[in-house]
């Protein structure tokens, strides 16, 4: 009897240290705003210095969604520890609270911006759009007027895709990725973003990512309000690395 004891608790060991080491997936951040506001959706610049500050510490190196795709496609090899940092809206923060703490743990990002809001009160203006491009920040789409996806026609759906890429191209350059508002898509939305010349989109749903994945589905580690310290931060970035390992 001893010895099936010591077998299970060998065996119940062996799968949660399966389960807690790294997986090969990126995992991709997703906040939106870096601000003292008490809201879901705001991170405190605080609370922001102290998770670069652990990425830092860990090892991790911030890559783009580009360099994720070329990598994907053979193209290119990825440092150790990849992660992808995304903020989703276009907050005018992400410049001036975000952007100086990430120079200073030596992180980049990709900002998903809404191209209808773009210059209205509390987000960013072109020009603060292009400093931050200067500044390594790599600019994607989140549709023209931030509506879900997953609820609209597919002509509707087209104008949003098209139209925000269009907008936002006449002043950043290619735009090559997007978010789903809210995280809603359809396969047909996906289907969209093909052919509209995106080569990825990011999703709502937990969980790393993979070389196999589908670019148009990219998986997200949401990183809202913490509730308890940096403890939080680390225990999504493992609940995330827990699923990806389960396949969920
Ligand atoms: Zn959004």
């Amino acid at each position: 009897m001893n010895r099936l004891m010591a077998l299970s608790a060998f065996i119940v060991i062996c799968i949660l240290s399966w389960l807690v080491w790294p997986g090969p997936g990126v995992p991709i951040l997703a906040y939106h705003q870096i601000s003292e506001a008490d809201d879901i959706y705001s991170v405190t610049a605080a609370q922001f210095e102290e998770q670069m500050s652990y990425l830092q510490d860990k090892g991790y190196t911030a890559i783009s969604l580009e360099q994720l795709y070329y990598y994907y496609n053979g193209k290119i090899s990825l440092p150790d520890k990849p992660i992808i940092i995304t903020f989703d809206d276009g907050y005018e923060d992400n410049l001036l609270a975000a952007l100086p703490i990430m120079e200073k743990y030596n992180m980049r990002s990709t900002v998903f911006v809404v191209s209808g809001l773009v210059g209205t009160s509390e987000y960013l203006s072109w020009q603060q759009i292009a400093e931050m491009q200067v500044r390594h920040t790599e600019i994607g789409s989140h549709t023209v007027s931030h509506i879900s996806l997953g609820d609209t026609s597919p002509d509707q759906q087209r104008r949003e895709v098209i139209d925000s890429k269009a907008i936002l191209e006449q002043h950043v350059g290619s735009v090559k990725f997007f978010a789903y508002p809210f995280g809603q898509f359809t396969p047909i939305t996906e289907e969209i973003l093909r052919e509209a010349g995106y080569l990825g989109a990011c999703s709502g749903i937990a969980g790393l990512n993979p070389k196999g994945v589908d670019t148009y589905a990219l998986k997200r580690v949401n990183v809202p309000h913490p509730k308890y310290g940096l403890g939080e931060f680390r225990l999504r970035l493992l609940r995330a690395n827990i699923y990806s390992k389960l396949g969920i």
